[in-house]
């Protein structure tokens, strides 16, 4: 991968970000939320909390492959080796009382939780995951649960939401005993949406050929829009982001030494083989130029005039969540924006929710708009599902088979 210089900043808003939750997390007046990585977090430091992500620390524990260590204990405690990865190595370091957090940035465990909240706009793991939790620290657990896999999404189904965004409220009020300051609210949901819109305009400078950044970049730079939203360090972060982008899309560098082909990433990484997988491509000199991995932290609607209501939009209309048919449609859509050469769609084999490849997807884009596609076999986190030889193997076999039926299609 070509160093992207910001990324030296990037290590230190984290470092902050993690070394303050936890000093936070110790003075007994501040209350600690956890939350979902799509889940409304808008609404809870609106409300005063700090806010802690378990989905990233399931994202770290992947990305320093220390995950497989711990989901066995998951599995020995009843958790399937079936069900998302995330949860079970989460779980497993939890019972081991470790965290990767203590090397990267000295905390000596995760910041315990006044509340838990999620939503089930992702999966319906999640609820099962908090719910652990909030049997171990003895908290409640709140969810919202928007309709599911909708197609278009109607006024009736984002009111349906935001009802339960104002008895989510009311629950988290007595928590704290303070009420919800709604200029605050205004405030974060416009900082959230601003972070959203430069994170937008970072992955669309993929859009340029060749492409200044690879979707493994995203996985990267994505931290700032999970983790900080609402806040000005994300937007400041991507704002600088941008300029050093800007510079590459000017003097037309590409991200890969020769960019020949264009490939599109469909569903999650496989964290601990970013780097592989970077090289991987690179070396047959293609650029995956777009993702909807790092696509589900854009949400345009967010809007400071009708907040809640625009939190309940954004959070409902994310890719996760939309029928097959609307999957199609909107995959279409980034195929003829970042002109796309084929699909790789990655089948993670415990996360059913955000692998889209099981219920024809991949046939219907060749069959209707004859865009191929590629399925890899692999995992978010459990490294025993994914084989470096066959992966190899298999994309050195798709790249060919496109570079042919373009050389065809020249005559
Ligand atoms: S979307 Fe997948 S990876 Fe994320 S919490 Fe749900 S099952 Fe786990």
């Amino acid at each position: 991968m070509k160093e992207i210089v910001s990324t030296k900043l990037l290590k230190e808003i984290l470092k902050q970000y993690y070394q303050s939750l936890y000093q936070d997390s110790q003075n007994p007046h501040q209350k600690v939320a956890w939350c979902s990585s799509v889940g409304p977090s808008e609404i809870l430091i609106s409300i005063g909390f700090k806010v802690y992500f378990p989905e990233n620390h399931g994202a770290l524990l992947g990305a320093t492959r220390e995950s497989n260590k711990y989901i066995s204990i998951a599995n020995a405690m009843g958790y399937s080796p079936e069900i998302c990865s995330y949860l079970t190595s989460d779980v497993g370091a939890f019972i081991k009382k470790e965290t990767p957090l203590t090397k990267a940035y000295g905390i000596p465990s995760i910041p315990e939780p006044d509340v838990l909240v999620y939503s089930t706009n992702q999966c319906r793991e999640i609820q099962d995951w908090f719910l652990f939790y909030s049997r171990e620290y003895n908290v409640p657990a709140f969810g919202v649960f928007p309709p599911w896999k909708i197609d278009e999404l109607t006024e009736e189904q984002i009111g349906f939401v935001e009802k339960q965004f104002k008895s989510l409220i009311n629950s988290l009020e007595k928590i704290t005993g303070k009420k919800l300051d709604i200029d605050r609210l205004k405030e974060v949901v416009s900082l959230s949406g601003e972070a959203s819109k430069l994170w937008r305009k970072f992955l669309e400078t993929a859009k340029n050929s060749p492409s200044p950044i690879t979707f493994f970049d995203g996985c990267i730079h994505m931290a700032p829009v999970v983790m900080l939203r609402g806040t000005n360090i994300a937007v400041e972060y991507y704002k600088a982001l941008n300029e050093e982008i800007a510079k590459r899309v000017d003097g037309k560098v590409g991200a890969i030494e020769k960019e020949n082909l264009r490939f599109y990433w469909e569903g999650m990484p496989v964290w601990g083989k970013l780097r592989f997988f970077s090289e991987l491509f690179s070396k047959f000199n293609t650029c995956v130029v777009a993702s909807t991995y790092c696509n589900s932290w854009i949400f345009d609607n967010f809007s400071s005039e009708n907040p809640l209501r625009s939190l309940a939009e954004g959070y409902t209309q994310i890719f996760i969540n939309r029928s097959e048919t609307k999957k199609e449609a909107l995959l279409k859509e980034m195929i003829d924006e970042y002109k796309v050469d084929g699909i790789v769609f990655h089948d993670a084999k415990t996360c059913p929710n955000n692998s889209n490849s099981r219920f024809g997807l991949p046939q219907r884009m060749i069959k209707k708009f004859g865009i191929p596609y590629l399925i890899i076999n692999g995992d978010l986190n459990d490294l025993r599902c994914f084989s470096e030889e066959q992966t190899i193997t298999a994309v050195e076999s798709f790249v060919e088979q496109i570079i042919e039926s373009k050389k065809e299609i020249r005559g």
